[in-house]
């Protein structure tokens, strides 16, 4: 196929890189990356004109619409738009609407996976749009990643990106609170691992991404909680579940509490590079508030 790659950073470029190496005429565009071995468009115009999927890999909602103003115009009717960024579910809806009425199809297909499973091209895709443009991509889904769920129509792969980073801050939060507890209670960390890990307040916080160091499976709390999944990304999701839930009228209120702790976390305390599981530190060397 003949791809249009658009904004190259830490996720971008592994995945454009596996495109290439699998065969696939990559353009790339980026504001300011310039990776290696990939030919380079000077405007994103230039990069989607001619292609058959424009894939798109940026940093917010605002800025994918930018985006979309540039390239819908270009793009050729049956062509498909796939954004991978992770952005309101609003801006994926909108971007959608646009494309749509050019007779472009559009998918947002955020994804779970991090920086190493761009480069081992084994991400997780949410996807949302029409079957057709699925069928289009999957192939590309397939290079890129290792599961794509189609997920209903447009925003919906946003959706689901959204309620599962819920779901995970809440319960790494609750995790990390609970060991700091435990310590303060005199409870071996290795015991309450084998306790929770086994018993009903199980999760994929405790079992496969530990907080704590030296316990379970390997995780960034055995690297002085260098990312993994940075604090300040899962900010990011945690805000954009509370401003689906204003727009929906949903009362999410650990989802709520989840942002304000990340919020305190990453700009009140300034700790940003670390892991979203550095909370545990923080949590143990803290006090009753
Ligand atoms: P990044 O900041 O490293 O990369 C974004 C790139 O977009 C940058 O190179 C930037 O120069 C470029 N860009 C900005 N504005 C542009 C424009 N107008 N035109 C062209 N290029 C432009 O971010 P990242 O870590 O690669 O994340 C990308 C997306 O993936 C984000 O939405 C993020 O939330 C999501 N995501 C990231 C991770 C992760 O672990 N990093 C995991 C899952 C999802």
């Amino acid at each position: 196929m003949k791809i249009g790659f658009i904004g190259l950073g830490n996720m971008g470029a592994p995945m454009a890189a596996n495109l290439v190496a699998a065969g696939h005429e990559v353009v790339g565009f980026d504001t300011v990356a310039r990776p290696e071995g990939l030919p380079m468009a000077d405007h994103a115009a230039d990069a989607a004109a001619g292609a058959d999927v424009v894939i798109t890999m940026l940093p917010s909602g605002p800025i994918l619409r930018t985006v979309a103003m540039q390239i819908v115009p270009v793009m050729e009717t049956g062509t498909v738009f796939l954004d991978c960024s992770t952005v309101d579910v609003e801006s994926a809806r909108a971007v959608a609407d646009q494309a749509g009425a050019a007779g472009v199809m559009c998918l947002d297909a955020p994804v779970s996976g991090g920086i190493g499973g761009a480069a081992a091209g084994t991400l997780t895709f949410m996807v949302g749009g029409s079957d057709a443009a699925f069928e289009i991509a999957s192939p590309l889904f397939e290079i890129m990643g290792q599961k794509a769920v189609h997920c209903g129509p447009s925003g919906n792969g946003q959706a689901a990106k959204i309620c599962n980073n819920m779901i995970l801050g809440a319960t790494m939060i609750a995790t990390c609170e609970a060991f700091a507890l435990a310590d303060k209670l005199g409870l071996e960390r290795q015991a309450m691992f084998d306790v929770v890990s086994t018993s009903s307040g199980y999760s994929w916080s405790m079992n496969a991404y530990c907080p704590a160091p030296g316990i379970g499976p390997t995780s960034p709390a055995d690297n002085d909680y260098k990312p993994g999944f940075a604090s300040e990304l899962m900010l990011k999701d945690l805000r954009l579940s509370q401003q689906a839930a204003e727009g929906a009228d949903a009362d999410t209120p650990m989802g709520r509490m989840a942002r304000d702790i990340y919020a305190q976390f990453v700009e009140g305390e300034g700790r940003t590079g670390l892991d979203f599981s550095a909370l545990l530190p923080w949590f143990a060397r803290r006090g009753r508030m």
